[in-house]
């Protein structure tokens, strides 16, 4: 059984009590994690607040913490393989993703180790002669940066990156489950130079930790990524201490096809779109949009696609499909599929949990063209199950993709440049991905609006979201100033 620690301050310590992880493919516990509770997460913001105030950060030059960001994503590039293996065996997310993308976590880190001394205030031409206005741009102070299972080195390097590049401090909070990742990522930070207090990592539970962090009187903002419901209670407790907040909630992205596709591609972009991750993943393409001239090819060689996926251990580089997180994810899935059914829906292929130690949920395609009240068209399954809905004219296809509170990411799959144009402009989401879907990148930015939050990660802005603007004003003037009620 393996223990692992939270890291406050630069030390490492076991938190207020412990509580089990369980290893999705066997259902067995398998480590013992660190639970923060209220004196913890105190003692993370306190140190937290510490290290923004004191000269060995604050002082830092922007180019020594671009180094240090550097140094970090060495060491990231360095333990790849060892992070990845904890991701696998904490979360389920298969081994083959898990090793692609903590490799390129590294480069996030260095995208924003050569931001930090980039980040520029300005000059002002103001209208009064005597007077010189700058604005300098400084760090925006404590950030609490709340994760969830599901790549939690890829989402909290979106976080960390630019709030370290910009000058902050950091409480990172793992998630509950599947926490191991980053524990780790906890020693290889620690290795890497920074300040005591700079980044802490802990994890616990919502009510014990998650609310204690978002609503402390020291926290100036907090990021977050995770489900809508949580999103709403971190909104209501940014009311206690007016922390600014930057949510990355989940999605039901469209992914349309036209009749003029590369039907293989996008086959392909869609299995990818819709089961890479298990299907656990926030811009996963769960909503199929295709055109009522192409549907019947396209399902069928998307089912068999389907079908052909290997589903396996998720330590087992063969293995395309793991198990979903946790058992309430699988319940969560099971029960929207019965649900859907009810309203009409008709299963093309899987549907049912997998008999087999784990929670294994197999890839799912539900064709909800005569039932448009079913809820897999709605709610966001977080998982392998794709709803399938279809069009005969690109208004339609337009109407149905906007058909959400959702508006996070969505992919357009057709050959005429023109009407790709007209889609990218009239569908509401923040990412359009033409002939292409799931691609990011550190340089671009990634978020969404209604119930997928607001704020954007990656990129140049965000950044410059994790700074505050001081306007300061100089008088150049020798001479005593005038009439002092005339304000000028
Ligand atoms: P969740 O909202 O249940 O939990 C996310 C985190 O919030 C966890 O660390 C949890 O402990 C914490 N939390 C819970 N209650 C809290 C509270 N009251 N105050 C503060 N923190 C609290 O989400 P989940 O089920 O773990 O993750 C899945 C969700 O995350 C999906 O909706 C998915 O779409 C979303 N997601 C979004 C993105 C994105 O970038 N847009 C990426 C990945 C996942």
């Amino acid at each position: 059984m393996q223990n692992f620690q939270q890291y406050i301050g630069g030390a490492f310590s076991n938190g207020s009590a412990q509580f089990p992880s369980h290893d999705p493919a066997t259902g067995k516990v398998w480590a013992m994690m660190p639970e923060a509770r209220t004196e913890d997460v105190n003692a993370a913001v306190n140190a937290a607040h510490d290290a923004f105030c004191d000269p060995s950060w604050a002082t830092m030059t922007a180019s020594a913490r671009g180094k240090l960001l550097y140094r970090l994503a060495d060491l990231i590039a360095e333990n790849a393989p060892k992070l990845a293996q904890l991701e696998t065996r904490d979360t389920g997310k298969i081994i083959r993703e898990t090793s692609a993308q903590i490799a390129y976590v590294a480069e996030y880190y260095r995208y924003y180790a050569g931001l930090a001394d980039k980040i520029e205030g300005a000059h002002l031409p103001i209208d009064k002669p005597d007077m010189e206005v700058w604005l300098r741009r400084e760090p925006i102070g404590v950030v609490a940066a709340i994760v969830p299972w599901n790549s939690q080195l890829f989402l909290s390097a979106v976080k960390i990156g630019p709030a370290l590049a910009a000058g902050c401090t950091v409480v990172l909070k793992a998630s509950e489950d599947g926490p191991a990742p980053m524990l780790e990522f906890a020693r290889i930070f620690d290795q890497a130079g920074f300040p005591p207090g700079v980044l802490n990592v802990i994890t616990g539970f919502g009510a014990e930790c998650g609310a204690v962090l978002t609503a402390h009187p020291k926290v100036d903002h907090v990021a977050f990524t995770g489900g809508p419901d949580t999103a709403r209670q971190i909104v209501r407790n940014s009311a206690e201490n007016l922390a600014s907040t930057s949510l990355e909630l989940g999605g039901k992205s469209p992914f349309i096809v036209f009749e003029d596709a590369d039907i293989e591609s996008a086959v392909n972009a869609q299995i990818s779109g819709i089961f890479a991750a298990t299907g656990q993943s926030c811009v996963a393409g769960s909503r199929l949009i295709i055109s009522n001239k192409i549907k019947d090819a396209f399902l069928a060689r998307l089912k068999e696609k389907a079908e052909a996926v290997v589903i396996g251990a998720p330590d087992d580089m063969q293995t395309e499909i793991g198990p979903l997180c946790t058992q309430g994810q699988l319940t969560t899935a099971v029960d929207l599929v019965a649900a859907s059914k009810a309203a009409g829906a008709k299963v093309i292929t899987g549907g049912k949990a997998i008999d087999r130690e784990g929670t294994y949920f197999p890839p799912t395609i539900i064709d909800c063209t005569d039932a448009p009240d079913a809820p897999c068209l709605s709610a966001e399954f977080f998982g392998p199950v794709l709803s399938v809905l279809s069009f005969d004219s690109e208004a339609e296809a337009l109407q149905l993709a906007n058909d959400t509170a959702f508006g996070l990411a969505s992919g357009v799959f057709t050959k005429d440049l023109t009407r790709a144009h007209r889609m990218i402009r009239g569908i509401r989401a923040g990412i359009v991905w033409v002939n292409t879907y799931r691609a990011v990148s550190p340089i671009a930015p990634f978020g969404g609006h209604g119930l997928s939050g607001h704020g954007r990660e990656g990129g140049i802005q965000a950044a410059l979201d994790y700074t505050k603007i001081k306007a300061v004003w100089l008088r150049t003037s020798d001479e005593p100033i005038p009439d002092p009620f005339v304000m000028r």
